[in-house]
């Protein structure tokens, strides 16, 4: 075996490493956890994502692979050309899995954003090698016009659209046109490739990494294909019926109620993608990550009734009810895709702390009804649940009032607690700064909804909560970036054998936080700032 061909096993190696780690829970040691897996490499090199130490170490070893790869043992600058574009075409095979999770990847077990992550990294390199390449090669060239060279010349012009197509700019502002464009590209790509390579060997390398590539993506479609069949046509109920009404006093959150065509069995933690079959807006062309956020129980094992709370951004979420804020009902056949992602398995834990920012309540709250459903039947060891949620305005209490008054009333032995905490635009303005507890149904009952009329404090609450935990205890986060960072800093110097820190698969933004590598400089630079007043016992906020 020659050096690529090295390279294309270590690749494989370190994929199934991954799926381990993703699938066979074994929970490092405090030190591990404290230095490598829990925190995150400085703001000023990662930006607005969120890469932990052990993220960055896995991309260096990945980087350092392709490097070895390309320039280990060559004899000339033409074994370089050869090389790159060798381990270039090695990188593309995996990235044909798709970008997006699928049935296939949510089987590996891997999280979306970690997925996701993983299919731009090895897209970069795998582009950096191809353009590299060509340039190396297109300078040694006297004449250009062999169909080789031309194909080769598209091959790369396509990798470097896919590119600049993928920034994170393109993909916050213009998700669609980069989804649909991406999805046009990619195989265009492999067959320009295809084309640049004169051998008419197909069974050996480099055509032989393109036929498993292509028969990779076949199976990847074909999957996908049966999928979407399975889960939305079903004879006496062909289509699933989604009914879109205005949520109480807030016009920021529609819900969606999902009459599913084909039941299935519902896990916390589970999102779906949904297309609404309209024509308004193309919306039949897309498909949206939503969480179930909850479900109708008259059924044991399988649900056919699904509700998703979903934010209005600028997009297909903008208009899902026609008439906008005015029209209160509408009702659309909808195509699902799904359920992915993977449930935390918290029953075995005494103290469950759960956090959510804004829409990220969505994710947390099917966590509670499966502890609390799981406590009458005496088959999880929580003794203590409790739910943070901060909001932008009051009114967005609102959107899960009737999903909470059900949840604390399953709550027969009182072991839940929640804290709202709410940032601005009060009703009651009187009460700002204040706290205020929600009335009880009884005297004998706890005090268990509490609503906080100032900001959440990280380094206070989480302390305390980490303080007062009985048993093994659980952090679970489905907050903005800026939250995120403030927990996972107090957890990292908490941690101990007791306590284990999750990050879910997605992180809810404000509507004005721009996600770019600017604002997350930004906060980072007004959280040091805020640290050093405080420090010097100057408590304005800045
Ligand atoms: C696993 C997961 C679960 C989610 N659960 C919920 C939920 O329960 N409730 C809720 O309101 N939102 C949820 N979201 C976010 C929701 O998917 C986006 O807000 C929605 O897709 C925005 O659609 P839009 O066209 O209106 O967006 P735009 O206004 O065009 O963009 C807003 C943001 O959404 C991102 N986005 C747009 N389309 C997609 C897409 N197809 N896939 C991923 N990101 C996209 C853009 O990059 C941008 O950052 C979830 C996201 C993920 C990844």
């Amino acid at each position: 075996m020659d050096i690529t061909q090295w390279y294309g096993v270590a690749l494989g190696a370190l994929a199934a490493l991954i799926l381990i780690i993703s699938n066979l829970y074994i929970r490092p040691p405090v030190f591990l956890l404290k230095h490598i897996f829990y925190p995150q490499i400085h703001p000023l090199i990662r930006g607005a994502s969120k890469t932990t130490r052990f993220e960055a170490i896995l991309i260096g070893s990945f980087l350092v692979g392709n490097v070895l790869c390309t320039t280990l043992g060559i004899k000339s600058s033409s074994d370089f050309v050869k090389r790159t574009a060798l381990a270039s075409v090695i990188n593309i095979i995996p990235l044909f899995f798709g970008g997006r999770i699928n049935t296939i990847g949510s089987f590996s077990g891997i999280k979306y954003e970690a997925y996701a992550r993983i299919h731009r990294w090895i897209g970069r390199i795998a582009i950096a090698e191809c353009i590299v390449h060509s340039t190396l090669a297109a300078a040694s060239q006297k004449s250009f016009r062999s169909r080789s060279q031309i194909s080769g010349l598209i091959a790369t012009s396509i990798m470097a659209t896919i590119y600049l197509s993928s920034t994170k700019f393109v993909r916050r502002h213009f998700y669609e046109a980069f989804a649909k464009l991406h999805l046009i590209l990619a195989p265009l790509a492999i067959i320009s490739i295809w084309l640049h390579i004169p051998s008419q060997e197909y069974l050996k390398p480099p055509k032989v990494y393109l036929l498993i590539t292509f028969s990779l993506y076949g199976a990847v479609l074909a999957s996908w294909f049966v999928h979407v069949t399975y889960r939305n046509f079903r004879r006496d109920t062909p289509l699933n019926v989604a009914e879109i009404t205005s949520t109480n006093a807030s016009t920021d959150v529609v819900t969606v109620q999902l009459k599913l065509s084909r039941p299935w069995r519902i896990r916390p933690g589970q999102f779906l993608y949904f297309r609404l079959l309209t024509a308004r807006d193309f919306a039949f062309l897309q498909s949206h990550p939503f969480y179930i956020c909850s479900w109708d129980s008259d059924t044991v094992d399988t649900v056919d009734t699904v509700s998703l709370l979903v934010e209005k951004r600028h997009g297909f979420t903008a208009n899902l009810l026609p008439g906008g804020s005015q029209s209160e009902y509408s009702t659309m056949k909808a195509i699902v895709e799904g359920p992915f992602g993977g449930e935390l398995r918290l029953e075995s834990y005494g103290t469950v702390i759960l956090f959510a920012t804004g829409i990220g309540i969505a994710a947390q709250l099917p966590y509670i009804r499966h502890l609390l459903e799981g406590h009458q039947h005496r088959e999880v060891t929580a003794q203590r649940i409790v739910l943070f949620w901060e909001i932008e305005s009051e009114v967005h209490r609102y959107w899960v009032g009737d999903i909470m008054d059900d949840l604390l009333s399953m709550d027969v032995r009182f072991i839940l607690r929640i804290k709202v905490f709410i940032k601005g635009n009060f009703i009651h303005s009187n009460r700002a700064g204040n706290v205020y507890y929600a009335p009880k149904a009884n005297r004998n009952q706890p005090k268990r909804l509490k609503y906080h009329y100032y900001p959440f404090n990280a380094e206070v609450q989480v302390g305390k909560q980490i303080g007062k935990a009985k048993g093994k205890t659980i952090i679970s986060l489905c907050t903005n970036s800026r939250t995120t960072d403030e927990i996972r800093a107090v957890v990292c110097q908490r941690v101990n054998e007791q306590v284990a820190l999750e990050v879910l698969d997605f992180q809810p933004e404000t509507r004005q936080s721009s996600g770019s590598y600017l604002s997350a400089v930004r906060d980072y630079l007004r959280s040091k700032r805020y640290a050093i007043n405080n420090s010097r016992g100057n408590l304005r906020t800045v």
